[in-house]
């Protein structure tokens, strides 16, 4: 995959101090376009559709908001959402998003998220690099929405 002007600019702002302290990155070494590339083909292998998970993601977030930051069941989920203020902009420079953070814990496996982790995994693909805390690794996607 081609790495374009839009991508380079977006791997930058990902670094840690730009738009949060730890960056998007985590440990991950690895051109944005092969990030992207490498989540993409593990959805299509698992089964996933991008916009199908990022409606889950959002409705267990709506759910877990009667919770009022208590972690409470749904369906089968434990589903804690935080009251963080604020927002975030995405590293693409499309747009701003709440930094409330939702957590989902299901048979042991945990993914924590936010309105910018849902946009990113929707419109630009990036689950975010291996090792960040807000990784949504395409296999714990699919055992906690899947
Ligand atoms: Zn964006």
């Amino acid at each position: 995959m081609k790495e374009t002007e839009g991508f380079k600019e977006a791997h930058e702002r990902m670094h840690p101090g730009r738009i949060t302290a730890q960056g998007f990155l985590g440990t991950d070494a690895r051109p944005l376009p092969d990030i992207v590339a490498r989540d993409e083909a593990e959805f299509r292998r698992l089964g996933l559709a991008f916009e199908t998970v990022a409606a889950e993601l959002r409705r267990l977030r709506d759910e877990g908001r009667r919770g009022l930051g208590e972690p409470i069941s749904v369906g089968g989920a434990v589903v804690t959402v935080g009251d963080a203020r604020g927002l975030l902009p995405c590293p693409w420079d499309d747009g701003a998003f709440h930094k409330d953070s939702v957590t989902v814990e299901r048979d042991g496996t945990r993914v924590v998220y936010s309105d910018l982790s849902i946009h990113m995994l929707e419109k630009h693909h990036f689950c975010q690099g291996e090792g960040s805390a807000f990784r949504l690794d395409p296999g714990a996607l699919k055992r906690v929405v899947g």
